[in-house]
């Protein structure tokens, strides 16, 4: 198996989360949309991460290979950003926690992907709602289209389980003090296990859209009309957020009939 790249740096968000920086070595890194995704792999002889299950230790070459969003601007050339969650029963997440600076490691030369700002036809006002590392191509369409300023309303709408997994937050609250058009509302599922009191909102990240938060600072409840929305994560929170967005006249975009409704699920 070719590792083709090296890891040029990681950022542990928790013992969970990982940012991962990841360089192409004597190779360029291809042109790609922001909201696209990656493959990301390791053979099965790759060590794997002291936080995960552990696995009978073997020698194959066999490689595995997942997809991941980039979390990097598409402008950026210098490396491609990676937002992991551990998996400790996984395959290849406990072997991508277990790189350090240098390792190498595969990197697919194809970026691919349909969940993107690209295909939307004129500037409505978007809504970005993740959980976990669903934020990741949330990061890479802010650091890549946001006008900071401009007439084009961002929000994002992020759920964790506490406040410090809540990766990129100095940055998102960053943007959301720089720029007028910027909104962004954490939610944490277990406000109980917060080391100091959590004065933001708490539940699921339904529960945020269902509540004023963005209406209020917004000016306007995000309507059908002027908003596409955005989804991204595991699959519960997307079928309950699709049926309720659905209730309210917002319809799923598919490759054969547009909608208002983007939609990306990492299982
Ligand atoms: C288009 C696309 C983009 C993706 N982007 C990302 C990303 O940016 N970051 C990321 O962490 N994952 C992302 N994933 C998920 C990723 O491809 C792997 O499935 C995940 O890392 C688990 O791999 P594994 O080999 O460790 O687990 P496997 O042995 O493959 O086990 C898979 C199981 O792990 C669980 N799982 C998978 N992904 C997650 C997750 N993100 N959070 C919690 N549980 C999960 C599910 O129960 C799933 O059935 C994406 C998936 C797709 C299809």
């Amino acid at each position: 198996m070719e590792l083709n790249a090296v890891v040029s740096q990681r950022i542990e968000i928790s013992p969970e989360l990982l940012i991962l920086r990841v360089v192409p070595d004597g190779w360029e890194l291809p042109d790609f949309e922001a909201g696209q995704f990656g493959v990301l792999g390791l053979p099965e002889s790759a060590l794997r991460s002291a936080f995960a299950d552990r696995e009978p230790k073997t020698d194959s070459d066999k490689p595995i290979k997942r997809a991941y969003s980039i979390a990097s601007s598409s402008k950026n050339k210098e490396y491609i950003e990676f937002y992991i969650t551990l998996v400790r029963s996984g395959k290849l997440t406990p072997r991508l926690f277990a790189l350090k600076p240098g390792n190498r490691i595969l990197l697919g030369k194809k970026f691919t992907g349909m969940f993107t700002l690209d295909m939307i036809e004129g500037e409505p006002n978007i809504l970005l709602i993740g959980t976990g590392t669903g934020l990741a191509p949330y990061m890479s369409m802010l650091r890549t289209h946001l006008v900071c300023g401009g007439d084009r309303k961002f929000g994002i709408i992020h759920g964790a389980r506490h406040s410090w997994d809540l990766g990129y937050r100095s940055e998102l609250i960053t943007l959301k003090h720089m720029c007028s058009n910027v909104t962004y509302i954490p939610i944490i599922s277990r406000p109980k296990e917060e080391v100091t009191p959590w004065g933001g909102l708490h539940g699921y990240v339904q529960d945020a859209w269902e509540s004023s938060a963005l209406e209020e600072s917004w000016g306007e409840k995000p309507i059908p009309d002027n908003t596409h929305i955005f989804l991204c994560g595991g699959p519960a929170m997307i079928e309950t957020l699709v049926s309720k967005l659905e209730s309210v006249g917002f319809v799923e975009h598919t490759k054969k009939s547009p909608g208002n409704i983007h939609v990306e699920r990492y299982w």
